[in-house]
C-alpha cells in the first residue's frame, strides 16, 4: 500500500455563545481535518489545531507505506527545517493519527483493541464550567446539575479569569451543588503566576479538588515545583507539552500527578504511546486532553489512564452532528470507544458543507 495524497479540509463555524477560560475567548469552532489517501482506496483521517504545514510535510511521505508509522515519524520530524514544536508538530500529529486510522481500518479492528485494549470503558469527567456572557454562579450551578443528571461522577470548571476571591466563590458554589462525592477539577489554562497559584490552591483546598490543572505556563517548570511543594491538591498538566523529550522534562519536575497528553499536539498517537510508558515507569497516570473522538480510544487502550475528558455537546453541537460515530456517554459515569475500526474522525460532510473554508 502507498500514500498517494495528503491534504487538509478546514471548517469553521460560529459558536452560539462565546466561551472563555482563564486566558482565551473562543467565538468559533474549527475542524482541521487531515486526509491521507492511498492507492488501495483506504482513506485515513487525522486532525489538530493549525496544520498549515500539511502540504510541505505531506509531500515527504508520498509513495511511502502508511503502515510504517515509526519510519514516517522520524522522516517528518526535522526540527532543523520545521521547528521543534507548534504548527509543524501539530501537522505531524495529525498525519500520525491518520496513519493509525488507516492501520485500524486495514486490520478491521477497533483502534483501542489494536493499541492494547486495556478496558472496555473508563470513568469520565465533563470538561465544562467555562466563563460566558451573562453567566453567573446560578447559571454555573445549573450547568453542573445538568451534567449530574447525565450520570457524570466528575466535573471540571475553569478558573483564572476573575480575581482569586471571585473564583473561589465559584468553586465553593459548584461544590455545594454537586455535593461531597462528585470529583471536581479546576483548570486555570496557565492563567496564574506561581505565587497566585499557591494562593488559589491554599484557599481551594477545603473544597476537595481532584486536581488543579495548568495553574501556570507550561514552560515554568520551576514554578510547578514551587506550587507542588506548597499544596496537597494534585497538579495536572501536559496539554501544551510536546514530544517524549518535553514529557521527560515535565515528569522530571516531580510535581505533576496527572499528565494530560494530547495526541493532536504532542506528536500523534505514536508519540503518546511512548509517553504513556514513560509515565507508567514513573508511577504517573494519564488523563489525555482534547479531541474525545481520538482520546477515548487511547483512554481504553492504555493501562495507566485513570479518567477520560469529555466535552459536553452544548459547547459545540455541530461537531456532534458531523461525526459519523460520535462518542457517547454511558449512563453509569463511564464512556466507551466506538466499536468500529479507525480514529473516529470520519465526518458527514453534508452537515459542515456551508462552513468549509479550505
Ligand atoms: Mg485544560
Amino acid at each position: 500500500m502507498k500514500i498517494t495524497k495528503v491534504y487538509v479540509e478546514k471548517y469553521k463555524w460560529p459558536k452560539e455563545k462565546p466561551i472563555a477560560n482563564g486566558k482565551h475567548i473562543y467565538t468559533d469552532n474549527e475542524l482541521n481535518l487531515l486526509v491521507i489517501e492511498t492507492d488501495e482506496g483506504i482513506t485515513g483521517y487525522g486532525c489538530s489545531w493549525d496544520i498549515s504545514f500539511a502540504e510541505r510535510i505531506g509531500q515527504t511521505i508520498i509513495g511511502e507505506d502508511p503502515l510504517n508509522h515509526e519510519k514516517l515519524w522520524e522522516k517528518m520530524y526535522v526540527p532543523k527545517f520545521l521547528g521543534r514544536k507548534g504548527n509543524s508538530l501539530w501537522t505531524i500529529s495529525a498525519i500520525d493519527i491518520a496513519l493509525w486510522d488507516i492501520k485500524s481500518k486495514i486490520c478491521g479492528v477497533p483502534l483501542y483493541k489494536l493499541l492494547g485494549g486495556a478496558r472496555e470503558s473508563i470513568p469520565y469527567y465533563i470538561a465544562g464550567g467555562y466563563y460566558g456572557p451573562d453567566k453567573g454562579i446560578p447559571e454555573l450551578q445549573k450547568e453542573m446539575e445538568q451534567y449530574l443528571s447525565w450520570g457524570a461522577k466528575a466535573v471540571k470548571m475553569k478558573v483564572g479569569a476573575l480575581s482569586i476571591k471571585e473564583d473561589i466563590a465559584r468553586v465553593k458554589a459548584v461544590r455545594e451543588v454537586i455535593g461531597p462525592d462528585i470529583k471536581l477539577m479546576v483548570d486555570a489554562n496557565c492563567a496564574y503566576k506561581f505565587f497566585d497559584a499557591i494562593e488559589f490552591a491554599k484557599r481551594a483546598e477545603e473544597y476537595d479538588l481532584f486536581w488543579f490543572e495548568e495553574p501556570i505556563s507550561q514552560d515554568d517548570y520551576d514554578g510547578y515545583r514551587k506550587i507542588a511543594a506548597k499544596t496537597c491538591i494534585p497538579i495536572a498538566c501536559g496539554e501544551n507539552e510536546a514530544t517524549r523529550f518535553g514529557y521527560r522534562d515535565l515528569i522530571n519536575t516531580q510535581s505533576i500527578s496527572y499528565l494530560n497528553p494530547d495526541a493532536e499536539c504532542l506528536g500523534g498517537i505514536t508519540e503518546l504511546i511512548k509517553i504513556a510508558s514513560m509515565a507508567d515507569a514513573n508511577g504517573l497516570v494519564l488523563s489525555p486532553h482534547g479531541q474525545q473522538q481520538v482520546h477515548v480510544i487511547l483512554d481504553c487502550a492504555l493501562p495507566n489512564v485513570r479518567i477520560a475528558e469529555f466535552y459536553p455537546p452544548q459547547y459545540d453541537a455541530k461537531i456532534y452532528e458531523a461525526w459519523k460515530n460520535p462518542v457517547k456517554l454511558n449512563s453509569d459515569g463511564t464512556v466507551s470507544p466506538n466499536p468500529v475500526p479507525g480514529t473516529g474522525l470520519d465526518i458527514n460532510r453534508e452537515v459542515l458543507k456551508n462552513y468549509r473554508i479550505k
